[in-house]
């Protein structure tokens, strides 16, 4: 069956949300660009809908109105209804042509994800181009994994710096160095998660080794700010171990902070909009005086910590 793919032109790339007035994806007031499509597969990774890189049918049972619109103009009759649960889609026969999103009045058919041009992306963010200015903030590239659309993200950046804006890059490093080291010239700081020191359980998390992020973030010069991101999973991370050695790969890179981000259950609707299993049941978040505990390890290394941002 034919899926719907994007086409690589280095002008294009595939978004999944533009999002203003962030606040803790960098300094100041930003604008976060998010790419869609990611190498690693975390098993706690609160934002699915980044995975893949294509534009995808969220769908959400609870809107419906039962006009069977969708079911009329669906191509290949993945769309059926049942006489209690109503509305059903087979995942399988979809062929992801998104027409049902059309014509569905409900917002109970979604799509995430849009192909979009580096002038559309740059026609968003110069919205927010005040309070950049007046905030100290700018545009942060996240993802997924924007070293997974290297052209298109280095034409933006390009972009962003041609308009005098502070940029910075969300990464998990996980990219060839040759895609990383042309974005640099265009960069102001970059987020660089570290998930875990030890390669067979970071490729027990991630479904990758550390071993080329951990080598792309040592070949980072020193002039270009770094802060070192770590998603803080319970019962994988968390050892005193990981932690120590973290910091002291903060120290070896030249690292200015280490920033916490404590696991979160703010994917799980998500997962099932998207029709997939919701990972890690039964795991709840750290509680904030766990925490603080955490903070107060890293802390005592002398290095700055924060948390969530
Ligand atoms: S996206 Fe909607 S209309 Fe297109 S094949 Fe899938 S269910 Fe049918
Ligand atoms: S078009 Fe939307 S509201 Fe109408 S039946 Fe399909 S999913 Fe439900």
């Amino acid at each position: 069956m034919i899926k719907h793919e994007p086409e690589a032109r280095p002008d294009q790339g595939s978004i999944f949300l533009i999002q203003s007035y962030s606040t803790n994806d960098g300094p100041g007031i930003r604008t976060t660009v998010f790419i869609k499509g990611c190498p690693l597969k975390c098993l706690w990774c609160h934002n699915p809908e980044s995975a893949n890189s294509f534009p995808e049918l969220m769908i959400h049972d609870d809107r419906c109105i039962g006009c069977r619109k969708c079911l009329e103009i669906c191509p290949v009759k993945a769309i059926s209804f049942h006489p209690e649960k109503g509305r059903r889609i087979n995942r399988k026969r979809c062929n992801r042509c998104l027409e049902c999103v059309a014509v569905c009045p409900a917002k109970s058919l979604t799509a995430v994800g849009e192909i979009m041009t580096v002038e559309q992306v740059m026609a968003e963010i110069l919205k927010d181009e005040l309070f950049f200015n007046r905030s100290g903030g700018g545009v942060t590239v996240s993802g997924g994994e924007p070293l997974s659309q290297g052209p298109f993200v280095l034409k933006l950046l390009m972009a962003c710096k041609e308009r005098g804006l502070h940029t910075a890059l969300d990464t998990s490093g996980y990219g060839s160095w040759s895609v990383l080291e042309k974005l640099l010239d265009y960069l102001d700081l970059i987020m660089f998660d570290v998930k875990h020191m030890d390669p067979k359980a970071h490729s027990r998390g991630t479904g990758k080794s550390n071993v080329l992020p951990i080598s792309n973030l040592r070949q980072i010069p020193r002039d270009i700010k770094v802060w070192i991101r770590l998603p803080l999973i319970p019962g994988y991370n968390d050892s005193t171990e990981n932690l120590n050695k973290v910091i002291a790969l903060t120290r070896e890179t030249g690292a200015e902070k280490i920033s916490l981000l404590p696991f979160n259950r703010y994917g799980d609707g998500k997962y099932l909009n998207l029709g997939r299993k919701i990972p890690f049941p039964g795991i709840n978040p750290f509680s904030r005086k766990k925490i603080e505990e955490f903070r107060a390890h890293l802390e005592r290394s002398g290095l700055p910590v924060t948390v969530g941002e």
